[in-house]
Order: C-alpha cells, then sequence, then structure tokens
C-alpha cells in the first residue's frame, strides 16, 4: 500500500519517527508522500525525505491556509523549490474558507498559478478542498485552469458531488480515516468513484481512523482504511490493497 498523503515530517512525530516509519513498514505500507505545507516546512520535509531513503516522495506545493497578504512572493519561492527539486506532484493547494474567508480571492489565485505549474511540469495535483466546493467548481468551471489531473485528498462529498467534478475531469480521490467514523456516510461517494479512482490516505497526524479517533494519526493505520473501503465495495482487502496502489503509481508515477 502506499499512504499518498501523511505529513510524519511534522514535529508531531520528531520522538519517534523512526519507530513510526518501522511499523508502517510492518503493516504493508511501502511508501508514502509528503505534500508539502509552507516554506516554513520544506526543511523537515526533506529531512525526512533523506531519513528514510527510497521510502519518501515528496510534493511541493503553497497550503492555502499559507496564502496571505504575501503570498506572491512565497509562491514565487514555492516555484524556485519546485523547479529545483524531485517532486512527484504539486500539493498541497486548493481552497480552504473553514478557517478563514479572508484571503478567498488571493487563495483562488495562488491555486490557479501552482495549477499550471503542473500542467506545464506535467506533474499530478494534490488539492486540498475545504467549505470551498462550489468555489472550486466554478474555478475549473471558469478556464483559468488548464486542465490538470490529479487527486482531490481527504475527499468528504457526495456521490452528486463526485459526478459534478467527473464532467470536468477524470480525478482521483482520496480516502482518509473519515471514511470509518460512524457519522460520515461516505458510502455512496465511495461506490460513486469505484476502486479505479480510490487512493488510500492517512493525512498523518491529523483525522486518524476509528478506534484512534482523536489521537495522532500514523502511516500503519492505512490498512484500516483499506478495510472499510473492502466492506463497503464488496471486494476483497487484497483488491483493494493492489488496485489503489496501481491507481498511486498510475498518478504520481513509479519514481
Ligand atoms: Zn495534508
Amino acid at each position: 500500500m502506499i499512504d499518498t498523503h501523511t505529513h510524519i515530517y511534522l514535529e508531531e512525530f520528531d520522538e519517534d519517527r523512526a519507530e513510526v516509519v518501522r511499523r508502517a513498514r510492518e503493516a504493508g505500507v511501502e511508501r508514502v508522500i509528503l505534500p508539502n505545507v509552507d516554506l516554513d516546512t520544506v526543511e523537515a520535509m526533506r529531512a525526512t525525505h533523506e531519513l528514510f531513503p527510497g521510502y519518501c516522495r515528496m510534493a511541493m506545493g503553497l497550503h492555502p491556509t499559507s496564502v496571505e497578504a504575501d503570498y506572491r512572493e512565497r509562491l514565487g519561492r514555492t516555484k524556485e523549490l519546485l523547479l529545483a527539486g524531485n517532486y512527484c506532484a504539486v500539493g498541497e493547494i486548493g481552497l480552504d474558507l473553514y478557517w478563514d474567508k479572508t484571503y478567498a480571492r488571493e487563495q483562488e489565485e495562488a491555486f490557479v498559478e501552482q495549477a499550471n505549474w503542473a500542467v506545464e511540469l506535467d506533474l499530478p495535483v494534490i488539492i486540498h478542498c475545504r467549505d470551498a466546493f462550489d468555489e472550486i467548481v466554478a474555478l475549473l468551471r471558469s478556464g483559468r485552469v488548464a486542465p490538470f489531473r490529479g487527486v482531490f485528498h481527504s475527499f468528504t462529498g457526495t456521490a452528486g458531488e463526485v459526478r459534478a467534478l467527473r464532467a470536468l475531469g477524470d480525478y482521483y480521490f482520496g480516502i482518509n480515516g473519515i471514511v470509518t467514523f460512524k457519522n460520515a456516510h461516505l458510502e455512496d461517494m465511495v461506490r460513486e468513484v469505484g476502486i479505479d479512482r480510490l487512493l488510500l490516505e492517512t493525512d498523518a497526524p491529523y483525522l486518524a481512523p476509528v478506534p484512534y479517533r482523536g489521537k495522532r494519526n500514523e502511516p500503519s493505520y492505512l490498512p484500516r482504511m483499506a478495510r472499510r473501503i473492502a466492506d463497503i465495495l464488496e471486494i476483497s482487502l487484497d483488491e483493494v490493497e493492489s488496485v489503489t496502489t496501481a491507481n498511486a503509481l498510475r498518478l504520481f508515477g513509479e519514481g
């Protein structure tokens, strides 16, 4: 399995990072993808990438909650880093109107610009979209963003929202621990997406699955998401593991 979205470079893992990776490997997580957050997280992300050779791949981007008044400078530096490094995706980027709407317009600008870098560089996009579904659909329809390939990570939308996005592009959908929450009601959405466009992710340290809900999440919990998806789709755990791994390799490359 591949944990397609994890932040094990953050300080929550400073005490036991090697143990966390050992447990992940034991649980069958053969690789992880580390999406960047902002300029302050790049060094830690790179250090973790170096600490476990061949285990991590990195994505470069400026997260929407890190888009503020000086976002132009931040984007310039992010692009330099992207061009200078070996990244499997642009991310995570997108819109987040849950925490703060102050920079909504700037978030849109930053998303458009970064998505267009991905198209130029033929890289996929890792999209963070929180409380901004209509806004992101409007942007995709606007023609301001060149058609890109990518994943809507931590997707918790409805089956209808999956259909709305599919009218605009062939996207993947990242499913994390929320799928194990009793009141999440993601079954119809997961069935609508279907196994061929699902990706497994933890989003560690956030959103730990049941029975660890509210605690620190880690990549070794990934089989719990796979198990839940197998139950929803009524297919074997083996099939979930092999198809989602193939999906991740198709989107992000073999690297
Ligand atoms: Zn993330």
